[in-house]
């Protein structure tokens, strides 16, 4: 089966923050890929728009250095690689002055698709937007691309949403979440609503219980002061572990549009028990005798910052009433692992001998390192000896049926940014979706602010700290292996 590249409208994106970091890691590369697809249309253009004089020379050669760099290109590719950067340009723009905007001006052409992404801090989101329509830029029509951290808590976040609506219509906002871009999360929704086998069972009646699990070899080397003003809760909780719950946990929307699966997430959130003290485990980690400790890469030997976080929580609703769902993410543990697990419950009754029946159907979601489903079910073991049962992964990924398409399939920010051109925003937060997952978090956070909460210290390479074990340990139940 061949996949279908489908190139979109002609369009003019302007990245702000242009040079860096992220620009020139995932988005510049990933837009590589996406023209090497075919997707990208001759005539489309990508305008770098940061501080410094660079030139478009300089832009140029830049970009061509981060694609070999963290592109890995192939082979093949590379012989595309002029052409695409042919279709780079360069503003030096000052985005709180007037420098450079009037020449951003002329250079749009408003008659094609405009977007126009925001990957600079948060503090100069206002100042672009209000920009833009200063400057008379944006058009009705344009769409702005705002990266996490979305603000730090419910404050900040109304905050930014009030900065960004003076400008702009909720509509022509795309709020990144990479995690939505990932192929298996959009295929969680194929799986739930696209097959008639799997809703009747996905609710507190065959579901025991659902775990969520983000584990990061990395710690914060690098990125360690900007961390430790966030922690775990913030930086991956907020975001992209919530949302993963929302997809699971969501009713089924009434048609794949942007605001009916909103609409759906939304509920889920708002649905969302507040979570007692004793459900949540926070975890630092410790030095080895060859590595450094968490409060060591982050420059702050008194922080109480978290790099682990557990939490046991509860959907109030018909569907999950008490449904546990455990969320748990890290740095420096075992494995570099994300994975969806939906645990089934026991068989009611076995009419085989002992053993088989203590195994439950686990429906897990593999969202990296490779991503891909399984099915857990329990089957006869071939051969002769009577019936003795075993438990196997029945591969649900259909890499075999559907080929493989690594090479073509985009990941995450590919898939993101054609979405931002074709105007889709499913797979994006809305803002009222933002507010709703810090207003169940700020709470937590909070308690541990009032109490100066100190985090468990865990082991380098282990699955995180004891008391995280024992969270799941109370109930009968433990985490799934981290591997
Ligand atoms: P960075 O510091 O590497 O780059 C900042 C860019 O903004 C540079 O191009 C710089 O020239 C430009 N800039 C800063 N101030 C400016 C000004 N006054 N006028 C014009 N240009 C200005 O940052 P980054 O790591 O690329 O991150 C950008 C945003 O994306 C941040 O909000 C960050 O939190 C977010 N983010 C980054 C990553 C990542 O992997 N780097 C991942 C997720 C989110």
């Amino acid at each position: 089966m061949v996949s279908r590249v489908i190139p979109v409208e002609p369009f003019d994106l302007v990245i702000f923050g242009g040079t860096g970091d992220l620009a020139r890691r995932k988005i510049l590369p990933g837009l590589f890929r996406r023209f090497c697809a075919g997707q990208m249309p001759a005539g489309a253009r990508i305008i770098g728009a940061a501080r410094g004089d660079i030139g478009q020379q300089g832009y140029q050669d830049m970009i061509r250095g981060a694609i070999n760099e963290f592109g890995a290109p192939s082979a093949e590719s590379l012989v595309h690689l002029d052409a695409f950067i042919a279709q780079l340009h360069y503003v030096a723009i000052d985005i709180c002055g007037d420098g450079g905007w009037g020449e951003l001006a002329k250079l749009i052409r408003k008659d094609l698709v405009n977007a126009y992404y925001f990957s600079v801090a948060p503090s100069l989101f206002g100042d672009i937007a209000a920009r833009l329509n200063s400057w008379d830029i944006a058009t009705p029509e344009a769409r702005i691309v705002v990266e996490k951290p979305f603000g730090r808590d419910l404050q900040s976040a109304k905050a930014l949403n009030k900065v960004l609506s003076q400008q702009f219509d909720e509509s022509q906002i795309y709020r990144i979440d990479h995690y939505l871009g990932k192929e298996t999360v959009q295929n969680l929704m194929a799986v739930r609503f696209g097959n008639l086998l799997f809703e009747p069972l996905w609710n507190a009646q065959y579901i025991d219980h659902i775990q969520i699990t983000v584990a990061e070899t990395v710690g914060v080397g690098g990125r360690g002061a900007y961390y430790d003003k966030s922690g775990a809760m913030r930086d991956m909780v907020q975001n992209h572990l919530m949302q993963l719950l929302c997809l699971i946990a969501m009713e089924p929307p009434s048609h794949f549009d942007p605001d009916a699966v909103r609409d759906e997430k939304l509920k889920v959130i708002r649905s969302l028990a507040p979570v007692a003290a004793h459900h949540v485990v926070r975890g630092q980690y410790d030095a080895t005798a060859t590595t450094a400790s968490y409060r060591t890469d982050a420059e702050n030997p008194r922080s109480f910052t978290e790099s682990y976080v557990a939490i046991k929580a509860h959907i109030e609703n018909w569907r999950w009433a008490g449904v546990p769902f455990y969320l748990r993410t890290g740095k420096k543990l075992k494995a570099r692992t994300s994975e969806i697990a939906i645990v089934f419950k026991k068989l009611p009754h076995s009419i085989f001998e002992k053993s088989a029946d203590e195994k439950q159907n686990v429906l897990a979601i593999q969202l990296q390192p490779n991503e891909g489903m399984t099915l857990d079910v329990t089957i006869k073991e071939p051969g002769p000896g009577g019936m003795r049962l075993v438990h196997v992964p029945l591969d649900m990924t259909f890499a075999d049926a559907l080929g493989d398409h690594s090479e073509d399939t985009p990941d995450a920010y590919e898939r993101l940014i054609m979405d931002v051109i074709r105007g889709d925003q499913t797979l994006f937060m809305r803002g009222d979706e933002v507010e709703a997952a810090w207003k169940w978090t700020d709470p937590i956070i909070e308690a541990w602010e009032a109490r100066n909460d100190v985090p468990k210290l865990y082991d380098v390479g282990s699955a995180g700290p004891e008391d995280a074990m024992a969270l799941i340990h109370r109930d009968g139940r433990r985490w799934r292996e981290v591997k």
